[in-house]
Order: C-alpha cells, then sequence, then structure tokens
C-alpha cells in the first residue's frame, strides 16, 4: 500500500463524520465524495444492536496517528488486490472462503530483436511510405526504417479455445522491459504470455493476528501451488511463446524466453469472490459480503473464475452490477 486513502461518499456528509481527534476536517459542501490521502481504514465495526449492519469505519490519520469513526448508510471496500481481504480479516469478517481461491497468472516473458528482412521490409510497404520518407528526409543516415515518434507496438491475442493463455506483444509497457540506453528501442519487442490457472481453495492468502506488516494491519502470507495440469499447461504456453518469437527474430541477449517470478503479473484474483455459496465466496453475486446488510466488496478478488486477461475492466464491470443492482436497487 503506496499511499493510503479513504473516500467518504455521499451517503457519509459532513454530519455524519464524527471526529474522534480529527483536527482538519473538511465540510462535504456540494460534493460527492472525498478523498483522504494518507489515511488507513483499520476496521469496520458492527452495529450492536444489528449484528450485520456495519455502522462505522475506523480510519487513522497515518501522519497524525488521529483517528476517526466514519458512520455511513453503506459501505465498500476496494483496498486493491490484498488488501480488502485484509480489512475485512481486521474487521472479524472471516468467512470460510475468505483469502482462498486465489489465483493468478504465471507469465512468460522474453526480448526479441527483430530480424533483418523483417525491418528492411518495412521499406516496401506502402503502408508506411508517407511517414518513412518523412523520416528519411529529416534522417538521411538513419539506417533503421522506422519514425523516430513512431507509435510503440500494442499487440494482443485474447484467450480462445485450446489456447488457453493471453498473449501481449509490445515494448516496454512494463518496468521488467528496460534495455540497455545504447539498444535501438525500435528494433526490440517484448512477449508477454500470461497464463491461467484454476482456483482452488488451497491456494490462498491467510493474515496473521501475531504478526503486522508495516502499517500494523494483519501480515498476509501466501500459499500458492500450480497444480501439474495447469503446469503442462504453462509449459504449453511457453513453447507457444518461443514459436511466435521466431517469426519476428531473435532474442536480446539476457532477455531469453522465461517464466518470471510468481506474482509478477499483479493480476491476483478469486480471495474475495463472489458467488452464490456462502461457503465458496466471500460475497453474493452482487459484491455484497454474506452476513452483511451494508457492506460490498470491490477490486480483482471479486473475480470468481480463472482468467488471463488484464484484470481490471472485468472488476469494474462487477462494480457497476453492484451499483445498479444492489446499492440503489430499492429492495435492498
Ligand atoms: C505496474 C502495474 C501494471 C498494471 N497493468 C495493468 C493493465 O495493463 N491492465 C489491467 O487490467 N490491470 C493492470 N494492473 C492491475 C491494476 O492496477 C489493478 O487491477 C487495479 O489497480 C485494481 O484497482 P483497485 O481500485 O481494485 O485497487 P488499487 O488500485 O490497488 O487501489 C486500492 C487502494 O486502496 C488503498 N487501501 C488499501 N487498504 C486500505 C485501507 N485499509 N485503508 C485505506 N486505504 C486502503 C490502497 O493504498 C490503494 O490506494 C497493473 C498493476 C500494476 C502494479
Amino acid at each position: 500500500m503506496g499511499s493510503a486513502a479513504f473516500i467518504l461518499g455521499e451517503y457519509a456528509s459532513q454530519s455524519a463524520v464524527d471526529p474522534v481527534d480529527e483536527t482538519e476536517e473538511q465540510p462535504m459542501g456540494t460534493r460527492r465524495f472525498v478523498i483522504k490521502e494518507q489515511r488507513i481504514c483499520r476496521r469496520l465495526v458492527f452495529d450492536e444492536n444489528e449484528p450485520t449492519k456495519i455502522r462505522y469505519a475506523v480510519v487513522e490519520n497515518l501522519l497524525h496517528g488521529t483517528s476517526m469513526n466514519v458512520h455511513a448508510t453503506q459501505f465498500v471496500i476496494c483496498g486493491g488486490t490484498v488488501l480488502g481481504a485484509q480489512l475485512l480479516y481486521a474487521s472479524n469478517i472471516r468467512p470460510e472462503a475468505l483469502g482462498r481461491y486465489l489465483t493468478e497468472q504465471p507469465l512468460a516473458f522474453c526480448q526479441v530483436v527483430l530480424s533483418r528482412d523483417k525491418i528492411e521490409s518495412i521499406r516496401e510497404d506502402q503502408r508506411f511510405k508517407k511517414d518513412l520518407d518523412i523520416h528519411q528526409e529529416l534522417h538521411p543516415n538513419d539506417p533503421v526504417p522506422i519514425p523516430l515518434n513512431d507509435p510503440d507496438p500494442q499487440c494482443w491475442i485474447p484467450v480462445s479455445s485450446g489456447r488457453p493463455w493471453h498473449c501481449q506483444i509490445h515494448r516496454d509497457a512494463f518496468a521488467f522491459g528496460d534495455t540497455a540506453p545504447h539498444i535501438d528501442q525500435r528494433l526490440v519487442v517484448d512477449f508477454w504470455w500470461f497464463g491461467l490457472v484454476k482456483q482452488v481453495p488451497e491456494n490462498r492468502v491467510t493474515f496473521s493476528d501475531k504478526n503486522h506488516d508495516i502499517f500494523g494491519m494483519p501480515q498476509s502470507t501466501f500459499h500458492f501451488e500450480e497444480s501439474t495440469e495447469f503446469a503442462d499447461q504453462n509449459h504449453d504456453m511457453l513453447h507457444d511463446m518461443v514459436r511466435a518469437t521466431k517469426e519476428l527474430g531473435g532474442y536480446l541477449p539476457g532477455s531469453y524466453p522465461q517464466f518470471m517470478q510468481p506474482g509478477t503479473s499483479l493480476h491476483m484474483h478469486g480471495h474475495t469472490r463472489i458467488g452464490e455459496d456462502p461457503k465458496t465466496s466471500v460475497a453474493d453475486r452482487n459484491s455484497k459480503v454474506w452476513d452483511t446488510d451494508n457492506l460490498w466488496i470491490g477490486g480483482c478478488g471479486c473475480i470468481d473464475t480463472a482468467i488471463a486477461c488484464n484484470p481490471t475492466l472485468t472488476a469494474c464491470a462487477l462494480a457497476i452490477k453492484a451499483v445498479n443492482d444492489s446499492m440503489l436497487a430499492p429492495n435492498e
């Protein structure tokens, strides 16, 4: 968590904010929400009289160590990859599935230097002629027929049946794709193949009551193992990537085909999954946390199936559904 933030929505008007030690409280005015940076939500507290209803959130100012209780009618946890689950745990909301069904995307990576014939073929391609003529007039000694400000390639192939991985070919979209300064960036493309791993309850993130992270929240520990089936599948994925690279060129020394460290894809999901069964999910299909009346959870953790694509739009879609079908629904 680089910078904790806490968002007060229109359901938490200023009069509903009950400052304990908070000295710089700002009125909400006509704003629909306020982002309070450098605040951490320590826990959500249930109403003593209504045990399924969250009454307030305990929010701490990380800079000053002061704390306030935020009262609202509805609460949404959107703490990102793992910290949403952590906040549930810290609030003593610990359904059986919390942290379980954690999955991520094994990542195969390499960098390819485009072959000479591929580069030279650009000169013959009429689609690029106009831009190339301008470039060559400006830079007659440039041996590479690619304008200096040409946009980086951004190509992808989605998952399909018989090909359960997502392929991305682009240039330097991730820090791992950095190349040495003396390498002409126009000649290098990065290959990223994202695999999928079935969600199983054994793969999980757990939280500790005893140990804490640097923010004083329950420390997370990851337990993750690929089944043989998925290890084989990921092996096929690596082969597929190698096959594709052969069409474009040779490997950049040091960036040979490899699996990246687990977690590199930053696409973990499943650990606060939605579903129909409270035993195997943390929230219902509208992201409302089981056994609560006014608490919803958002983020990639809600995704309840193995995916190999970029997950954020799916998380956004689930959030929109939660708002339309549950938070704003008259019978909720
Ligand atoms: C380098 C990188 C590249 C990525 N590229 C892509 C991509 O191309 N496509 C894609 O789909 N996804 C990508 N992702 C993943 C994407 O960033 C996440 O899926 C997305 O940001 C999740 O949004 P979120 O709002 O759920 O969580 P976050 O963006 O993580 O926001 C959660 C916020 O909650 C705060 N928080 C947590 N706990 C507390 C607490 N207790 N109290 C107060 N605040 C708290 C955190 O500090 C954070 O500010 C990438 C991620 C990284 C790091």
